[in-house]
């Protein structure tokens, strides 16, 4: 009776214990922020400005610092007032507007060539073809291979004269691609591995002021696209909640499922119930 009593603990105690595997792979989509982080050369970069570090004065170790710096800096998101005045401000975005499947539609071969490359309704309808309707909600982003060049800041916006605007050579989406996306299809984000979803050329940001209108925000200078794929992912952009904020730098990560942690979620999964219910079984015996 006694080994019985104890066999009841050891299977709820198992049993309630083991959680599932967390069945994703992160992959951390950021760069680091700090003085080398990427911006358009008319705002202002990044500055840091140390106000507490030491131990002498308070008896323990303390750090703290101000930091300055234009919103879009680095690997950063656009919130739709960037480009749109009545548009969601950072801290209007609804948490459920921050979370959705990855679409990466890879351009590499094409920009590779053509600095000034902008993804075509064709790219959007060749990706549809290998992987199927762009899912609603989706986290719509272009891997041009600029991801490589970074932080070398002539090498990024394709110039030999960072302070001339219109040199810039770099690629980004054809706005005929984003006005087709927003009629026929829904997304939440719009992104670039460039500094700049519009391309280089652009002087008039066509996609950023459609995409704004419609309230979908956007992500620049994301890294690390390579190591997710083209489908399957959840990225995650839940940017700084700032109080009338234009965009901000964020910790930009993907979830990519784990074929392995699954299977180990299943079988773990059912183990816990079977361990449970037999716990319960025993338990109503021992009760009779
Ligand atoms: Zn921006």
């Amino acid at each position: 009776m006694d080994i019985c009593k104890i066999f009841v603990v050891i299977c709820f105690a198992t049993g309630l214990h083991c959680n599932p595997l967390f069945p994703y792979d992160l992959v951390d989509l950021t760069r680091n922020l700090g003085p080398d982080s990427l911006y358009y050369p008319t705002l202002a970069g990044y500055e840091k400005v140390i106000e507490l570090k030491g131990s002498k004065k308070y008896g323990h170790w303390v750090y703290s610092n101000v930091l300055q710096m234009t919103e879009h800096v680095g690997t950063h998101m656009d919130a739709p007032s960037h480009f749109n005045k009545v548009g969601w401000n950072m801290h209007q975005i609804p948490i459920n507007k921050m979370v959705g499947p990855g679409v990466i539609v890879n351009v590499k071969e094409k920009a590779r060539n053509n600095p000034d490359y902008r993804i075509s309704i064709n790219d959007i309808k060749e990706w549809e073809e290998k992987y199927g309707k762009i899912p609603d909600g989706a986290m719509l982003i272009m891997n041009s291979g600029w991801d490589a060049k970074y932080p070398d800041k002539n090498s990024v916006y394709g110039t030999k004269n960072i302070s001339d605007l219109s040199s810039f050579h770099h690629p980004g989406w054809h706005e005929d691609t984003i006005s087709w996306i927003i009629s026929n299809r829904h997304i939440l984000f719009i992104g670039t591995d460039a500094p700049s979803f519009d391309y280089g050329q652009s002087t008039t940001f066509p996609v950023h002021i459609l995409t704004s209108r419609e309230n979908i925000s956007g992500l620049e200078n994301v890294a690390n696209l390579d190591r997710i794929p083209p489908s399957g992912s959840i990225i995650s952009a839940a940017g700084m909640k700032t109080v009338e904020g234009s965009g901000g730098p964020l910790r930009l990560y993907a979830m990519v499922p784990n074929s392995g942690a699954n299977n180990s979620t299943v079988i773990i999964g059912t183990s816990n119930v079977l361990l449970i219910v037999i716990g319960l079984t025993l338990l109503t015996k021992l009760q009779d």
